[in-house]
């Protein structure tokens, strides 16, 4: 019999009750220390004290209105992310997928207002993932997640992520846009390198495209930076976010230049849940701790510190290991033995860690992670490879 809950997903045997900073309770007792972050949402921790005080006032005062009105918390939030990236302008959604999504509008949009209605194919990178809605599927590609739900929705090109020959020989005259993870989150923990983020951006261009960097999961601080274009200098037209924006409270956006964002008048596209007066204060509660001066430098020494922690590991089972991805504390172990259940045994051991595509058991430890419970998540994985190897 089917239960209440769709059972679309393989779930571990948590029942979770209440969680603190980097760690999770479950209701049977158990205590885990939480090096997947909701998957890169949780990017503060759980149940951060400003978020909960931001959000609890905000839930006092009022929760939704729709955006027939003027939302003052979200022309703040829109400001500052404006403030804070290449953008101009910025869309509130609710999902990664619908930031996407979005994104793949924009772009189209912006060829047929400039002259080029034809140009609405969209490159993708193979190994992307950029959600679970048609338009979102059909731009990644992975075939797994198509399976069975019938043709793929038309407009979208493959080719190998890192390939700038590859993309290329892709554009044809029906070409509009280019949308790349810069790193690679569900396909493996895979960055693009800064040349080959300078050489898309280039392509994008000579060719009249919009390139679109999706960093639902690479943005909102995982790689040491706000956003990790910031890396290498290369600004997109237009970019998703979502997961740690509203720091677990459901919250997504697209941005975009003023350029890329021109056809995108009144009418063009809405949602009525979008950038609510609580998602917003989330939102913005996330970005004063991020903007607080100091909090990416803390970041960026821990990503250090863990690095080189991992890459020791790594080196000590090769049997186990295969190498070290990632970048910031968005890092990955491609692993020799089958990643899925290295990950049953570290959670067996009380360290919650993921697992990504190529076999990469992925580790995305909360921004705020402190030393004292790293050197903790350094000794479950030690002891479990140790065992394992024995
Ligand atoms: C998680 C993710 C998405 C989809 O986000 P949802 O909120 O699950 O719709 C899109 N792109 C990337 C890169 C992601 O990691």
């Amino acid at each position: 019999m089917i239960t209440p809950v769709m059972p679309t997903y393989a779930r571990w045997d948590v029942a979770v009750d209440h969680g603190e900073g980097c760690w999770l309770y479950a209701e049977d007792g158990r205590k885990f220390l939480d090096f997947t972050s909701g998957i890169a949402v949780t990017g503060l921790g759980h149940c951060h004290p400003h978020l909960v005080e931001a959000v609890t006032t905000q839930a006092k005062r009022l929760w939704h209105v729709s955006n027939l009105f003027r939302i003052p918390g979200q022309e703040r939030l829109a400001q500052r992310l404006v403030d804070n990236s290449f953008a101009d302008t910025v869309f509130f959604g609710n999902s990664g997928a619908e930031a996407c999504e979005l994104a793949l509008k924009v772009a189209r949009k912006y060829q047929h207002e400039t002259g080029h209605p034809e140009r609405y194919r969209i490159i993708g990178c193979e190994g992307s993932f950029h959600g679970r809605s048609f338009a979102t599927l059909a731009a990644a590609g992975n075939e797994r997640y198509l399976e069975g739900f019938g043709p793929p929705m038309d407009g979208f090109d493959h080719v190998a992520f890192g390939n700038l020959n590859e993309m290329r020989a892709a554009i044809g005259s029906e070409t509009a846009a280019i949308i790349v993870e810069p790193v690679q989150g569900e396909g493996g923990v895979r960055p693009g390198t800064d040349a080959y983020l300078r050489g898309l951006r280039a392509i994008a261009d000579e060719f009249g495209l919009m390139l679109i960097f999706d960093e639902v999961q690479s943005g909102m601080g995982r790689t040491g930076k706000l956003f990790a274009y910031q890396w290498s200098g290369v600004t997109p037209d237009i970019m998703s976010i979502a997961k740690a924006l509203g720091g677990g409270f459901p919250i997504g956006a697209c941005l975009a230049t003023e350029r890329a964002a021109v056809g995108m008048g009144p009418g063009t596209h809405g949602s009525t849940f979008g950038g609510n007066p609580l998602a917003v204060a989330a939102g913005n509660a996330v970005l004063d701790v991020m903007l607080a001066p100091g909090f990416f430098d803390q970041v960026e020494a821990t990503a250090r510190a863990f690095r080189g922690r991992l890459e020791e590991l790594v080196r000590s089972y090769p049997k186990l290991f295969a190498e070290l991805r990632g970048t910031g504390l968005l890092l990955g172990i491609r692993c020799v033995v089958p990643a899925g259940d290295f990950v049953t045994r570290l959670r067996q051991n009380g360290l919650l860690a993921l697992t990504a595509g190529d076999n990469v058991l992925r580790l995305l430890p909360p921004l705020v992670v402190s030393e004292a419970e790293l050197a903790s998540g350094m000794d479950i994985l030690h002891k479990v490879a140790r065992e394992w190897s024995a």
